[in-house]
């Protein structure tokens, strides 16, 4: 088949449902994906296409967040689970979300020099993160490449975030099962970990459990369990945790093990009423990202911001009196410019 031309969504959309089964090609799915992270508005409107064609077709993948902080092993284990379930025969993709890396120049999450082997993988598909500035930018593209893989025929569809910031409140909503990766350190490092990240995790994966690093892991297991039952009572699913080690592989199978148990737990009428209520969620984050871009933009605001931060900052005017005049000098252009 002759590639389909990337900013053609009937072309496009055909050639992802029509490959499904037997593997879409990388440049056919990079061309989709590029499609809905562009901003211009005529890719807009094309993408917007492309995913109304390809949403019949949505729906089927296991959807696996994994969040952990710089160095904890992310990669790594996306990159041993990943072969594993290739080897199993499903095919995986791999997304990331990280709307610092454009600012940072940081490690770009997903970036396929950090899992040779998967990307290598024929049955795999990594993705780096979208640099689309904002989190909502990249959730909104995230969310729409998690349709177009799904569409192609992937059965296993990885989330790959880091642990700071929104971006994992914003990624569980994008996720059946979500995995927090924790470190085997106990006492104060484990107190730093954040109850809110505690909330959104199904499971919590003390990663590095091997070598002189296995019996720390275990006590440092057993302190989070007792945590999670605090934080998340006793009624519903207690998040298990589990050493493993992306390294060696140790504790893999027990980790995709759970995340079945999980997807059993929820049941289909379960799982089907979290992706409503998520998709509800997501509206609306997404709206608050638009409201804040164009807040950002509004002539209105933009002529009078200085002088009424000024003044607050000289406390001759109050913030709350202030937020009125910004709020007001919005209402006056800010819905006329977009
Ligand atoms: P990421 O930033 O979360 O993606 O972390 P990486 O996967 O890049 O790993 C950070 C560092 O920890 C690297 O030096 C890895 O070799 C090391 N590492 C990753 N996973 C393991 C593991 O399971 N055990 C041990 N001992 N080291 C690991």
């Amino acid at each position: 088949m002759t590639a389909a031309r990337w900013d053609d969504p009937e072309a496009l959309a055909a050639a992802v449902v029509e490959g499904a089964g037997t593997g879409v090609g990388r440049s056919t799915m990079s061309r989709a994906i590029t499609l809905l992270e562009s901003s211009r508005p005529d890719h807009r409107a094309a993408g917007k296409r492309l995913s109304a064609l390809l949403a019949p077709h949505t729906g089927g993948a296991v959807r696996l967040g994994i969040s952990g902080a710089p160095g904890a092993g992310k990669s790594t284990l996306i990159e041993s689970l990943g072969t594993l379930l290739t080897a199993a025969g499903h095919r995986v993709g791999v997304l990331a979300v990280d709307p610092t890396s454009s600012r940072t120049g940081g490690s770009v999450l997903g970036d396929k020099t950090r899992m040779p082997k998967l990307a290598a993988d024929p049955l795999a598909y990594i993705r780096p993160s979208p640099t689309a500035g904002t989190l909502g930018g990249v959730a909104r593209a995230t969310a729409q490449a998690i349709g177009v893989l799904e569409a192609a025929g992937y059965g296993v569809i990885i989330v790959e975030t880091v642990g700071v910031g929104q971006s994992e409140t914003t990624v569980a909503t994008l996720v059946d099962t979500f995995a927090l990766l924790a470190l085997s350190r106990t006492g104060d490092q484990l107190q730093g970990l954040k109850k809110g990240i505690l909330e959104l995790a199904d499971v919590v994966a003390v990663n590095k459990s091997d070598g002189s690093h296995i019996a720390e892991a275990g006590a440092t297991a057993r302190e989070l369990t007792g945590a999670l039952r605090l934080v998340r009572g006793k009624n519903g699913w207690v998040p298990p945790v589990l050493p493993c080690s992306g390294l060696t592989g140790s504790g893999l199978d027990e980790l995709w093990a759970t995340v079945g148990r999980h997807r059993q737990f929820l049941g289909p009428a379960g799982l089907s009423e979290k992706r409503s209520a998520q998709a509800v969620e997501f509206t609306w984050a997404l709206v608050r990202d638009e409201l804040e871009q164009r807040l950002r933009r509004s002539p209105g605001i933009g002529r009078i911001r200085s002088d009424v931060l000024q003044s607050v900052a000289d406390k001759q005017l109050s913030p709350a009196a202030a937020a009125d005049e910004l709020l007001a000098a919005f209402d006056a252009t800010g819905l006329f410019h977009t």
